[in-house]
């Protein structure tokens, strides 16, 4: 794989960067990445970090090495090739061992004065807001902006061949990030790119370096960047990164693979580990808009709007159900959608706390907080209940499928 052709180029208020791959799978396809105008000053010209990070994963899943025709960051090259390969290796059975090289590396120190985070009102990414901008103190460490990114959150390849889905999610989404952006005076920068059309698997396999990848790209101006962590804190990184191979690169290894997409003058920080799930949302609870932006949803709808039935959306309700918080959010849940869904939902965790550390989080709150669960004969003799219930569906829908 070669990754050339750097160019920058004006269209209408938006500024558009992009380079050439030239790879045996793409022949020679353009990857860009577009924002405002008024920030054509953060982007880096001088080195390609960003397009060699979005591209690592699709290179090591072809078995292609790459070749950067152009400069890349010293410190950024070596982790890559020495530490970050093989922690890839590691994740995933599907990718193979690469080589990168490049024309030319610099080791350049300067430093931008910019702070930075991903906002998109899920849990995480408030309790990072909330902890590194509305609490901290320091200049060095609190944020300054937020970025909002099109690299396949809004929908990734394998859900939607096409980018017009994912575009107009991204941008109806922006709008409301905006209003709450602007209530608390910052920027947010939203950033539109084709990078997830490169990435033909789920968004999860490669999440931290697609939004890694954005970063990289304006560390002109960005030396800080918080990348929210998956919902697990250190202890459960490290309990269930095994469930997660293969299956979401960020739980699996954020925190040990974000500080090797560093380079001299940008620092990732994986932020949150501090908490589990359910504690994020209680600290949150002390910060007022929470009740009104939050948006944890998965519902593939082009809108925004929790649908308080997605397994989401059920989570965080029974957090707030079972610490009695339910009422702080009554402006952005329907009620009467999560009351229909809560006893198979609160079955359904207590029969997978062994292997998803999510349920765990819920299940072991009820118990310290003394609330009566129904025990687990009851729970798998209602799930066997259900299941067997929906055998007739099961039968009809083979049937049709003979026809
Ligand atoms: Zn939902």
């Amino acid at each position: 794989m070669i990754i050339k052709n750097f160019k920058t180029i004006e269209i209408n208020d938006r500024i558009k960067t992009s380079v050439t791959i030239k790879s045996n799978n793409y022949d020679e396809e353009e990857l860009w990445f577009t924002m405002s105008k008024k920030y054509a000053n953060y982007i880096c010209k001088t080195k390609l970090d960003g397009f060699l990070v979005g591209m690592l994963y699709p290179a090591m899943r072809f078995g292609e090495d790459i070749y950067v025709d152009g400069c890349v960051s010293e410190k950024l090259l070596f982790n890559l090739n020495n530490y970050a390969i093989p922690l890839l290796l590691s994740f995933s059975k599907s990718l193979n061992n690469i080589k990168i090289s490049s024309k030319t590396t610099i080791e350049n120190n300067s430093k931008g004065e910019g702070i930075g985070t991903g906002f998109s009102a899920g849990v995480d990414s408030f309790c990072t807001l909330y902890d590194r901008y509305i609490l901290e103190d320091s200049p060095s460490f609190k944020v300054n902006s937020l970025l909002f990114f099109n690299v396949g959150s809004h929908g990734d390849w394998l859900q939607h061949g096409s980018s017009e889905f994912t575009r107009c999610k991204f941008e109806t989404r922006h709008i409301e990030l905006k209003k709450f952006a602007d209530e608390i005076n910052l920027d947010l920068i939203d950033i539109d790119s084709n990078l997830h059309f490169f990435h033909h698997w789920w968004h999860s396999y490669s999440h931290s370096l697609k939004a890694a990848s954005v970063v990289l790209l304006l560390q002109q101006h960005y030396s800080k960047y918080y990348y929210s962590s998956a919902g697990l804190n250190y202890y459960g990184t490290l309990s269930y990164s095994k469930f997660y191979k293969n299956k979401d690169i960020g739980a699996y290894c954020d925190p040990i693979l974000l500080p090797l997409l560093s380079t001299e003058s940008l620092d990732f920080i994986s932020d949150g580990c501090a908490y589990t799930r359910s504690e994020k949302l209680l600290h949150i609870l002390n910060y007022e808009p929470a009740g009104r932006y939050l948006n944890v949803c998965i519902d593939h709808v082009d809108r925004w709007k929790n649908c308080s039935g997605c397994d989401k959306c059920l989570r965080t309700l029974l957090t707030l159900d079972i610490t009695g918080n339910l009422n702080k959010f009554d402006k952005i849940f329907d009620f009467k959608i999560y009351e229909e869904k809560r006893e198979f939902y609160i079955i359904s965790q207590m029969l997978k706390v062994d292997y998803d550390p999510f349920a765990a989080d819920n299940i072991n709150l009820a118990k310290s907080l003394g609330i009566r669960l129904p025990s687990i004969k009851y729970a798998r003799f209602r799930q066997r209940l259900r299941d067997v219930s929906n055998i007739p569906i099961l039968i009809y829908r083979k049937i049709l499928k003979t026809i």
